[in-house]
């Protein structure tokens, strides 16, 4: 194994993806973009083999040897997931992309991440585009302890806030990828692939976005969120579905106030 990771030409992507993986800062999506037969899905098997390698050799390098390695690259392992329409040239369905979130939302099951592939999404259904990001707001609304359910401009549904949340993005990232009906028109399909790139890369900083967004929108400082204080003392201040600290650890004083 080189550290290159046996790529050519991708140099300054592996170098990158290789530091995300080394010091622990692997973001929740990349979009690999690049014309056909340049090697994205290489590049997005090896990122995932360097995700979950059990023995690299170095820091953000994959052994290619272990389990987790042979079984990523054979596009086998029971923590990634595949996803491309199902015909050549075909869309990708929105029931395929709602089928991986509910994937993704399980424990991984034998290693450190679960991993979704998504070959070919430029080929994706603008509603498969919509039901991604709903997946990736639910994702970061859950992660940051809010309740999907507890809607403001949505109501009554189990997603309702996931909905509210979705709708911010939706103007900026998914209406603009309705254009990828790309497939059902050939007229200058280089610049409209090239366009619907830009907005997916826009799509995964999103990421980054969603839950300091849902804290100012709520008006939470990130410390109050932390350490619970404030929380604790306003029933109507939103804050996280679990306490911070862990059970079993309360002091004598916080005992008699629970139990009060
Ligand atoms: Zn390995």
């Amino acid at each position: 194994m080189t550290d290159n990771w046996n790529l050519t030409g991708h140099d300054w992507a592996v170098d990158m993806l290789s530091r995300h993986v080394a010091n622990g800062e692997a973001r929740h999506a990349y979009l690999f973009c690049g014309p056909a037969g340049l090697g994205r899905r290489s590049l997005a098997l090896a990122f995932a083999q360097a995700l979950n390698c059990t023995n690299p050799p170095a820091p953000g390098q994959f052994c290619g040897e272990c389990r987790d390695c042979k079984q990523t690259a054979a596009m086998q392992h029971p923590d990634m997931t595949v996803i491309q329409a199902e015909a050549e040239g075909g869309t990708l369905k929105v029931d395929q992309v709602r089928a991986v979130q509910h994937a993704l939302a399980l424990k991984p099951y034998q290693s450190k991440y679960r991993v979704a592939l998504f070959l070919n999404f430029q080929d994706a259904h603008p509603s498969a585009a919509n039901a991604l990001l709903n997946g990736l707001c639910h994702t970061a609304i859950v992660s940051g302890g809010y309740s999907p359910a507890l809607g403001f401009i949505h109501t009554g549904k189990q997603l309702s806030f996931v909905y509210d949340v979705a709708d911010l993005y939706k103007a900026e990232i998914t209406v603009p990828l309705a254009f990828q009906t790309v497939a059902e028109s050939t007229d200058k399909v280089e610049a409209r692939v090239r366009t619907a790139c830009r907005e997916k890369f826009r799509e995964a900083k999103l990421l980054d976005r969603i839950l300091p967004d849902i804290d100012s929108l709520l008006q939470i400082d990130p410390e109050t969120f932390v350490e619970g204080d404030d929380f604790d003392g306003d029933p109507a201040l939103p804050g996280p579905l679990w306490d911070v600290s862990p059970l079993g650890t309360m002091s004598d004083e916080e005992s008699e106030e629970a139990a009060e």
